[in-house]
């Protein structure tokens, strides 16, 4: 890789620029915690240069109001050319983040790129109300316009994947936009500029900006000019924006943290459960907001899904994210590793039981490695059991009735994913009427797709990513009225002009 290839610019209206104090820093490796890409750090002036540009390119029409067909080829042709580009960018996801190449290439990559296609597909099926004479005199119909300039901010847990959840569904409603990668993942979506440009994205319709969030991000959330603020982060960051953006009545969109649980009844499919169970709660080395994090298992089934889902876990492979074999990866960062170690550990001083895992593997001397880790005996108001820990990290809890199993998972402030494992459907569908998630899986934990809504209840946030109900969100809904009668004294003047009428 060349110089030239470890550096990475703030992409403002179709230039790569360097941040206006000339700073950069530097995103490391989580595997070999070596630093990897150098990456300019926009200030207060760039976001005031990115806004403009935003704001400059939706005002002039040069996006939203080309024809729909032309903006769904283009978006089309975005999401080949990264096809074309998805070698060098599994590569540098996989080494920003620590993220198995496996998963990036096999999951997070083309699921990238078929959301892109989705979304260029439903634009051109975006429909209002039917026309119609409502009240005898006027005509009135639905106009679904863009927003206008919308900021995206994203985490580090899937970079790219955010990246493109959070531009695919408002570019394709029209809007321009600035996008904000996490400062510790910024690498793939700052790609994404010179990529968009080859494809016909007009310049200045989207913008790629590097920077710390309490400064940079903030700052979006409060310019005059951004009219829609869409972040996928944790649940103290959306309250944050929550409170900045409140002063200027802040369309937003919230998709914050998740604690789900997998509950297991006595008529589950064990070996199912244990399988599903267990790459729902280590993907990504647990670091998804829909891992599975708390199993509830009937008493029947605990000692026989404990000893199963141990034995799954201790033939995972951590290592190396670049070598196609590896299963796990470290987790994103020291500060993360040491979150992670402070709750099992806690867990365990409060006389939790550690049944696998802890700490650092043995042989991984180097990288932000993270054992699997099951672990029981814990009650559910611990902080293990209701807070995200983001890790690969498993607790298992025994219920004897359905209702118990329901309440406790329930029982937390989250409300993003969950899912039920039974052989019975009217079971099944009795929790996913009950459950207070924005999901339920019955017998999987997991799978998305492009045309279904990803969302949350309670302190997960609102707002849909995927699906029409996203696009939905990227849109404003106006109302035209027009009166079709052309009389100039209307019978419903008399409310403010003159009598009654007799
Ligand atoms: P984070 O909240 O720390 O950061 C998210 C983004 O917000 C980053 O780009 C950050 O720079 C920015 N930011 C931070 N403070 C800000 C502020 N005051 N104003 C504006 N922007 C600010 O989250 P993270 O640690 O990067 O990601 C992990 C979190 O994301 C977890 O809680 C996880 O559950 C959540 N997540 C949720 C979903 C979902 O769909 N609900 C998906 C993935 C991740």
């Amino acid at each position: 890789m060349s110089h030239e290839n470890h550096t990475f610019y703030l992409w403002i209206n179709g230039q790569k620029v360097a941040g206006s104090e000339g700073r950069t820093f530097w995103v490391t490796n989580p595997a070999t915690e070596e630093p990897v890409y150098e990456v300019h750090e926009a200030t207060l002036n760039d976001v005031e240069r990115a806004v403009q540009a935003a704001k400059t390119a939706f005002l002039d029409g040069r996006w939203s109001k080309l024809p729909l067909a032309e903006r769904q080829a283009r978006l089309n042709r975005f999401a080949d050319l990264l096809e074309a580009h998805q070698d060098e960018i599994v590569e540098a996801e996989s080494r920003q983040s620590g993220k198995p190449v496996k998963l990036v290439r096999y999951s997070d990559f083309p699921f990238s790129v078929d959301n892109l296609r989705y979304f260029a597909g439903q634009l051109r099926a975006l429909e209002g109300q039917a026309q119609a004479e409502y009240n005898g005199a006027h005509s009135s119909w639905i106009r679904r316009e863009p927003v206008g300039v919308v900021a995206g901010i994203a985490p580090w847990n899937y970079p790219i994947m955010m990246a493109i959840w959070k531009l695919a569904p408002a570019l394709a409603a029209g809007n321009t936009m600035i996008l904000k990668p996490a400062s510790i993942t910024p690498v793939t979506a700052l790609m994404l500029g010179p990529i968009a440009q080859e494809a016909g994205i007009p310049d200045g319709v989207l913008n790629i900006i590097a920077g710390p969030g309490r400064i940079i991000g903030q700052a979006l959330v409060e310019h005059p000019d951004v009219a829609m603020i869409s972040l996928t982060g944790d649940t103290a960051t959306g309250r944050q924006i929550m409170a900045a953006g409140a002063h200027r009545v802040k369309r937003l969109h919230l998709e914050l943290g998740g604690k789900a649980p997998a509950i297991v009844l006595d008529d589950a499919n064990l070996e199912a459960a244990i399988r599903g169970i267990a790459v729902g709660s280590l993907v990504n080395s647990g670091q998804d907001c829909t891992a599975a994090t708390r199993a509830y298992v009937h008493r029947s089934r605990y000692q026989d899904f404990l000893d199963g889902i141990a034995q799954v876990y201790r033939e995972v492979r951590l290592g190396d994210p670049l070598n196609l074999s590896t299963d796990l990866g470290p987790v994103v960062s020291q500060a993360q590793w040491q979150k992670i170690d402070s709750y099992v550990t806690n867990a365990a001083t409060m006389g939790g039981r550690i049944v696998l895992g802890g700490g650092r593997p043995e042989h991984l001397p180097r990288g932000h490695y993270y054992q699997p880790t099951l672990i029981t005996d814990v009650e559910q108001h611990w902080p293990i059991v209701q807070e995200e820990v983001f890790g690969p990290v498993l607790v298992v809890l025994p219920f004897d009735t359905d209702a118990e199993a329901l309440a406790k998972a329930n029982d937390v402030e989250y409300g993003l994913a969950s899912s039920v494992w039974t052989e019975n459907l009217r079971r099944g569908l009795w929790f996913s009427r009950e459950l207070q998630f924005g999901e339920v899986w019955l017998n999987d934990h997991l799978p998305l797709t492009s045309e279904m809504p990803h969302g949350g209840v309670k302190q997960s946030g609102f707002g849909h990513d995927l699906s029409r109900y996203s696009l939905d969100e990227y849109t404003t809904v106006k109302h035209v009225m027009a009166d079709m009668d052309n009389e100039t004294v209307k019978g419903w003047h008399f409310t403010i002009l003159g009598d009654v009428p007799e």
